[in-house]
């Protein structure tokens, strides 16, 4: 594997270190590029930029070991996709009504994993799915109903023509990527006009990240680039995207999943009765959103 220099994407090169590398190379798999993975402390060196605020890895994986490993990502999280999906799906709902009302909606997925964000939006007025995964696992567990909508491939400029879609969604994905203000671009140029695009990634500065500090899992060898709503609104704008909506996103999952990233109760969660490990439970935790259209 081969590890290569990541700029800051402001182009400043006077950036602070905020934690040294902590990588045991011999232990580096594809499993560890798994989301909701059983997860270790381990990360590159991080570094904040001094001018625009914005969190970097540097150095990091090249671009060809990084698509290698999300190819061969295991999928291990099955209950939780449908958990996820549908507080994304009421989200993403929510700002349909910016798209021009006549018309059928045409809706992109990128980062879909097993498609469950992609079914709970079938029965939600949107007419044309499709869907990006680079993980053969988890397009391996999509149903049949959205299976045939997904490409299983790592994204990249000019998979789908000019103004394809009306709504392009990434759900915790702009954090893993070598190039994400490349990455909004081309989602502004598969965008037809008066398009939305949903985006949801870590907030590195939320209050349960900034207490946590190096134990924080946003600070994990998967995250590249780490937003807050500043640095987050700042991509999209130097797109070309005019910002609709931004906010703190409130998520359920079941009560068991969320004891799983409480280090005192970890070992316990597993011991409780069953009804009570399933328990939906909402809250913040430390999740930001991003609509924003082009004009
Ligand atoms: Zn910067």
């Amino acid at each position: 594997m081969e590890l290569i220099d990541n700029r800051c994407l402001c182009g400043a090169e006077d950036s602070r270190v905020l934690f040294p590398e902590r990588i045991d190379w011999s232990q580096v798999s594809a499993y560890e590029f798994s989301a909701r993975r059983r997860r270790r402390v381990q990360h590159y060196r991080l570094l904040r930029c001094n001018a625009c605020g914005l969190v970097r890895s540097d150095p990091v994986l090249s671009d060809a070991d990084l698509a290698a490993l999300y190819r061969g990502s295991q999928f291990l999280y099955q209950q939780e996709s449908g958990f996820a999906a549908r507080t994304y799906a009421a989200l993403v709902t929510r700002y349909l009504a910016l798209l021009p009302a006549a018309g059928q909606v045409r809706l992109v997925e990128i980062g879909c994993g097993n498609g469950a964000f992609l079914e709970e939006m079938l029965g939600r007025g949107v007419h044309t799915l499709g869907g990006v995964e680079p993980s053969v696992q988890a397009v391996a567990h999509a149903s049949e109903r959205v299976r045939s909508a997904i490409v299983n491939r790592c994204f990249c400029p000019g998979l789908f023509s000019p103004e394809t879609f009306d709504v392009v969604c990434a759900f915790h994905v702009l954090d893993h990527l070598r190039a994400p203000g490349e990455f909004v671009r081309e989602c502004f140029r598969i965008l037809r006009k008066r398009g939305i695009m949903v985006l949801i990634c870590h907030d590195v500065d939320a209050l349960v990240n900034r207490v946590s500090g190096e134990y924080s899992p946003v600070f994990d060898v998967e995250h590249i680039f780490l937003f807050n709503s500043a640095t987050l609104r700042s991509v999209a704008e130097s797109c070309g995207f005019i910002l609709r909506g931004e906010g703190r996103v409130r998520n359920t999952y079941p009560l068991s999943y969320w004891l799983r990233y409480a280090p005192i109760v970890q070992g316990f969660a597993g011991r409780l009765p069953l009804p009570i490990q399933r328990i939906p439970v909402t809250m913040y935790a430390g999740n930001i959103y991003l609509c924003a259209q082009k004009e």
